[in-house]
């Protein structure tokens, strides 16, 4: 199933790359989705991280054919040869394999959303308790 090797993949410039990834996409008839308007994958540096992870049955069909998750990061094209920084899109639940640098962008990230949750549950633990102590003492 499998039509890219390791050694194929890594080969690529970032252009080819890009190119490779959108090429198979729109052949295989996968379209990006704007505003109710379907348009083929054109390719660029933020092709994948602003459409293709978007779409989980893009992203697996990519694995399949070898085009991500084999050498490559697809978020810069970077040459990555560890696969332990894995990615989940939070809306679809694709998952990918990115580089260190892309991984630690987006863990970031995460971190910072995941501040904030924490900080809106203490604020509500807080009230509940102010909240309390306010009835007890009436
Ligand atoms: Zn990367």
């Amino acid at each position: 199933m499998s039509r890219y090797t390791r050694d194929q993949v890594k080969a690529m410039t970032r252009d080819e790359y890009e190119s490779a990834i959108c090429n198979e996409l729109n052949a295989a008839g996968f379209r990006s989705e704007f505003q109710g308007k379907y348009f083929e994958y054109e390719p660029d540096e933020f092709v994948f991280g602003g459409a293709i992870a978007f779409d989980p049955n893009a992203v697996n069909y990519l694995k399949q054919i070898g085009l991500i998750d084999n050498g490559k990061c697809p978020m810069c094209s970077e040459r990555e040869e560890d696969l332990q920084y894995k990615l989940q899109n939070q809306n679809n639940g694709a998952v990918y394999h990115v580089c260190k640098s892309c991984y630690k962008k987006y863990a970031q990230h995460e971190r910072a959303k995941r501040g904030c949750c924490s900080c809106l549950v203490i604020i509500v633990i807080i009230a509940l308790l102010i909240w309390g102590i306010v009835k007890l003492m009436n």
